[in-house]
């Protein structure tokens, strides 16, 4: 398939004052904790990055990744989820913060906080850019969302389309030029 970026669908502007609003909310709730911000690789990558840096220093914030793989056919999750890159520090007793780009099924995130919360850590929120809740399977909230966008596929803002577009600035949709 040939792929080409769509119209804006949130944009840059309203990206940047929605994770200034995230961040000073995570502040106040957070505020004189230690927290650790699990960032999901590779769509969350760009989002934790701003999102960090708009929680203020009365939280100790510290970061760390997983990258997790599903299994099934491309931009379906099947739920069965893989992970490839596992954190590098312990998390009993600490507060975490999962951060993704995007909860579509809800899947993967269900399958992460179980995992995660055999671990036991002290509490574990979810924050998420984007939440497209038509499509939810999962029974799984988001504690901090960004935008709630309709059941379209979306690229840029580290979100790709076969490793493209996470570069962009703003989300845009995704056009399908040919079948080939
Ligand atoms: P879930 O398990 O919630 O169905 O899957 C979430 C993952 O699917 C996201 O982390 C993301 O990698 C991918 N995904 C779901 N919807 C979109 C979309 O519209 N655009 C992109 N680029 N990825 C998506
Ligand atoms: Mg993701
Ligand atoms: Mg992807």
């Amino acid at each position: 398939m040939n792929y080409k970026v769509g119209n804006v669908l949130i944009s840059e502007e309203d990206i940047v004052s929605k994770v200034a609003e995230l961040g000073k909310i995570i502040g106040e709730d957070y505020k004189g904790e230690d927290l650790v911000v699990v960032g999901i690789l590779r769509g969350a990558a760009i989002f934790m990055a701003d999102l960090v840096r708009n929680i203020d220093d009365r939280v100790n914030v510290s970061m760390d990744f997983m990258s997790v793989s599903s299994y099934g056919v491309s931009t379906t999750s099947s739920g069965v989820v893989r992970i490839n890159k596992d954190l590098d520090n312990v998390i009993k007793d600490k507060h975490v913060l999962i951060v993704e780009d995007i909860v579509d099924t809800g899947l993967t995130l269900s399958y992460l906080k179980r995992v995660l919360l055999e671990r036991e850590p002290r509490s574990l929120a979810l924050c998420s850019l984007l939440d497209k809740k038509e499509r939810r399977i999962a029974d799984i909230s988001v504690d901090y969302v960004g935008f709630d966008i309709p059941d379209i596929f979306v690229v840029g803002y580290g979100l790709d389309c076969a490793e493209r577009w996470r570069n962009l600035r703003s989300v845009y949709s995704v056009d399908v030029l040919s079948q080939d």
